[in-house]
């Protein structure tokens, strides 16, 4: 089976061409500057990459490219766009959405009335999906939506202690994200492990320019740390993460500033860029931290605690520990974050072998417990467009 996995973005198009029956990436590649120029990376695994500008006025173009390419002599991987079974496509905000669905127009509808509390990344979602019906239209399509995988969390978790009416007339509740990486990363943990799912307590820790903490008891989430949007939680790459809500009044009260201009500080330019001063990119903080930048060193040290402080709620939350997971650009490459947020962590029974965790492979899932440590703490590299292709494997089989 052939499943053609999408991530349509405000101005990109993401796809990777999966054969499931050898679990293998027949060719990737993105769309970029999609209303605004454009230009194409397409690669055909095994291949150089080919990359062209060309006009792409709107997704509908690009994807229409995007199947040209597959399909060609010089570039392709596929005969016709016939050999593609189904297509799966990423939507970040589902709502209440309890599980991957196929697309109905229904799906479309509910989509569409949910805009409002998604308005980056609803519209360009709906258009990579419209833009393949239109194209594709006898041809299963599926969403896998990143919020699903908190259906799961009690009320308790995710209604904010803010007058009742807002979540029940608004939706202003919290809905969590990651939640396709999340679900990858702790299955594929149970299997490294060789243990049935249910019997595990597992944190994961997704930590990249977006960073996201999730704990799962017996493979279901039952919190996380992003809420209402991806602002939540820790300190990320130019997010805050979690702030006193009246720093924004302050901020809109005595400097003037509009909500959008507020917004934009709190999601574009904090986190790790604004502590620092120098950088969304983990790597540039910590060159500078070498060099003695104190601004440097204190954003390492925020992102660190706020990592520590979520672990330690969550095993209380789960009344144990089993695993913890570390993933994404920062968990599966920056040594030095794991062994700090590791560090003085033995209380919980958490220890890892440092000489393991500083010379680990990459691509792997792989074990840098220490020996005789209680709970487990391995490096999973995430793929959420894998776990997308076997959710839409399974609901177009049906
Ligand atoms: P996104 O959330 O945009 O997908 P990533 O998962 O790529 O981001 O994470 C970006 C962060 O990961 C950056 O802070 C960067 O420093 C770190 N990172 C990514 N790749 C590497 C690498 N090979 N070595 C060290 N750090 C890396």
């Amino acid at each position: 089976m052939k499943i053609l996995v999408l991530n349509a973005g405000s101005s990109s198009l993401k796809y990777q061409l999966f054969n499931m029956d050898s679990s293998e990436v027949l060719a990737k590649g993105t769309c970029e500057r999609i209303g605004a120029g454009g230009a194409i990376t397409h690669k055909r695994t095994g291949s150089e990459p080919f990359c062209e500008e060309i006009d792409l006025p709107n997704h509908g173009v690009a994807l229409e490219r995007v199947l040209s390419l597959l399909c060609s002599a010089e570039y392709g991987v596929i005969a016709s766009v016939a050999e593609i079974d189904a297509v799966g496509h990423r939507v970040a905000h589902g709502g209440e959405m309890l599980e991957s669905s196929r697309i109905t127009e229904s799906v479309v509808k509910y989509l569409e009335t949910i805009v409002p509390i998604n308005p980056l990344h609803g519209p360009p979602a709906i258009a990579g999906i419209k833009a393949c019906l239109a194209l594709m239209p006898d041809l299963p399509q599926v969403a896998v939506f990143d919020t699903s995988f908190y259906s799961t969390i009690e009320s308790s978790r995710y209604v904010y202690a803010i007058p009742y009416e807002f979540y029940e007339n608004d939706k202003r509740r919290r809905y969590g994200f990651h939640g396709t990486s999340h679900r990858y990363v702790s299955g594929e943990l149970a299997k490294a492990l060789g243990k049935p799912i249910e019997e595990l307590k597992i944190i994961t820790c997704h930590l990249g320019n977006g960073s996201s903490i999730t704990a799962v008891d017996g493979g279901k989430a039952i919190d996380t740390s992003m809420g209402f949007t991806p602002q939540e939680g820790i300190a990320m790459g130019t997010r805050s993460g979690t702030i006193d809500p009246t720093v924004v009044t302050y901020l809109m009260k005595t400097k003037g500033y509009s909500a959008q201009e507020v917004e934009d500080i709190l999601n574009k330019k904090s986190g790790l860029l604004g502590v620092s001063g120098i950088s969304n990119d983990l790597r540039n903080i910590f060159a500078a931290a070498e060099e003695g930048n104190e601004r440097a060193k204190l954003a390492i040290d925020i992102l660190v605690n706020g990592i520590k402080k979520h672990i330690g709620a969550y095993t209380a939350e789960m009344n144990g520990l089993d695993a913890v997971v570390f993933t994404a650009g920062i968990g599966e490459n920056q040594a030095n974050v794991r062994e700090m947020v590791c560090e003085n962590m033995g209380y919980l029974g958490i220890e890892i072998d440092k000489e393991r965790n500083m010379n680990f492979t990459r691509g792997i899932p792989f074990d840098i417990t220490a020996k005789g440590a209680k709970v487990a703490t391995w490096i999973i590299p995430t793929d959420e467009e894998y776990m997308i292709a076997i959710d839409t494997q399974r609901l177009a089989s049906k």
